[in-house]
């Protein structure tokens, strides 16, 4: 089960250090899931560990020592060494006032989150330390605190977050007394650092079930803390298209698109706009005039506050602008390669829109051979309109701004943006004009309309 090169390190710092797997690995490992990092714990004082690692030939880094944390490079590959530690009082409900170095295995655990994170595995073989029953809980698939959840969530309010994260990614259940101990801890909750909840949340949305990390968010009050907007969608009404209120709609679609940041993002966000804009019209049928925009604004200003990457935020937005545009079978291929257009302008993939659009109607829940077989179809016909490289943009004109520059035979103005907008429109009409001499014959042609 252990890794090889952890072998090495071990035989560097000699069976003093009593050398462990900790935390996540030892989870993951148990359930046979890939895990990116090793966390490994030792009796020995960081000091020791970087001479003895040093002495071996392991390059080694002083990543964090006040906490009894170095990083040994094995492999390529860097591994966390933590000297077992016991948490100082929790004053901020963030971090420790102090940690103190050289405690006992067991008192390291026992500071731990939940009792699934707090087993060691012995590098090199040995028994697994469980004092909390973690593998039990591994086996029963639950999330449960060590110790006191009360006192727990006091202590860090991260760990309520975590809690749905982990629910997310494994698809556990949460214990009934450390979900109940949540909603009184709201408030400390309240005090971690926008950058840590954003970590948590973008963890829990990637996960297996994301559905459930989010119901628990809801169920629990933590929604509100960070996504108070989603509030409303809960429980708002659709109409004949749906089968589901937005909220359950949102989680369908959340479900349904590959876990991938920015289109798990876009899943949430999607539809946040809807209860806002809710309105039943004369024959009784509710409408969600303008939603795109209102769940665009939305979702800016909710990735803005969570400090989202420029990246995440510009993909999300593009998901949402779009996912209301149904191309039909009656749509010109014109119409489509202006889609095409509107689509790379924004930086958006054809397969992205269409995997978004697909779980979109899907997520609506109803009868759906239909919709879906056009859905591919329409899907099919756009990419193959795609592949056969399109004009799209001014770049893409068979002649660049100096050739027409050179064509007019004037200086530069806005004269030049206006005629390649306007040739573009020609091309995209119909794009075997887009050669050299068709061009400049069109350009001549309008140069003498305007003197006319
Ligand atoms: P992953 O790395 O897959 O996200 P993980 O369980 O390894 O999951 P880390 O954040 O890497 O999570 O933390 C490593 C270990 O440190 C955890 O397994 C847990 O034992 C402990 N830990 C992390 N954060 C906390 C916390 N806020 N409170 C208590 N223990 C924690
Ligand atoms: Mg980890």
């Amino acid at each position: 089960m252990t890794w090889a090169p952890l072998l090495r390190l071990k035989e560097a710092l000699g069976p003093q250090a009593e050398l462990v797997i900790v935390g996540g690995a030892v989870r993951d490992e148990l359930l046979g899931r890939p895990h990116a990092d090793w966390d490994l714990a030792t009796r020995m004082l960081p000091q020791t560990v970087m001479e003895r690692a040093r002495a071996a030939g392991l390059k080694v880094i002083p990543t964090g020592l006040q906490h009894g944390t170095v990083t040994v490079i094995l492999e390529d590959r860097p591994v966390e060494v933590t000297t077992f530690r016991s948490d100082g009082d929790y004053l901020d409900g963030r971090r420790p006032e102090s940690v103190r170095l050289g405690v006992d295995l067991a008192e390291d655990l026992s500071r731990r989150d939940f009792t699934i994170n707090a087993m060691a595995l012995p590098v090199g073989g040995g028994d697994l330390v469980d004092p909390f029953g973690g593998r039990t809980d591994l086996t029963a698939r639950v999330i449960r605190a060590v110790g006191d959840p009360l006192q727990r969530f006091a202590e860090d309010g991260l760990r309520p977050l975590r809690a749905c994260r982990f629910a997310s990614q494994l698809g556990f259940e949460v214990a009934p007394a450390t979900v109940e101990a949540i909603p009184f801890r709201l408030e400390v909750a309240r005090k971690v650092s926008v950058e840590r909840v954003f970590t948590e949340l973008d963890k829990l949305l990637g996960g297996a079930e994301p559905e459930r990390g989010l119901g628990l968010l809801a169920d629990t009050g933590l929604l509100d803390l960070w996504l108070p907007e989603l509030r409303p969608m809960i429980g708002c009404g659709q109409n004949r298209h749906h089968r589901h209120d937005v909220w359950n709609h949102t989680l369908a679609v959340l479900r349904g698109v590959p876990a991938d940041s920015g289109l798990r993002w876009a899943a949430l966000l999607h539809d946040a706009g809807k209860p806002g804009v809710r309105s039943s019209g004369p024959d009784g049928e509710v409408h969600f005039h303008g939603h795109e925009a209102r769940s665009l604004e939305l979702a800016e200003a909710i990735l803005d506050r969570l400090k989202a990457s420029h990246a995440l935020r510009r993909d999300v937005a593009a998901l949402i602008r779009h996912h209301g545009t149904h191309p039909t079978e009656a749509w010109s291929d014109a119409a489509c390669r202006r889609f095409l257009r509107r689509l790379a302008e924004d930086g958006l993939h054809l397969t992205r829109w269409a995997t978004f659009r697909l779980a979109d109607q899907r997520g609506k829940g109803l009868e759906l051979d239909a919709r879906l077989a056009a859905h591919e179809v329409l899907t099919a016909r756009l990419a193959a309109l795609a592949l056969s490289g399109p004009p799209l943009s001014v770049s893409d004109l068979a002649l660049d701004g100096k050739a027409l520059l050179a064509l007019a035979d004037r200086p530069g103005g806005p004269w030049l943006g206006e005629l390649q907008r306007h040739l573009l429109e020609v091309v995209i009409d119909d794009p075997d004009l887009n050669s050299p001499e068709t061009l400049t014959r069109l350009v001549r042609q309008r140069f003498e309309e305007g003197r006319r």
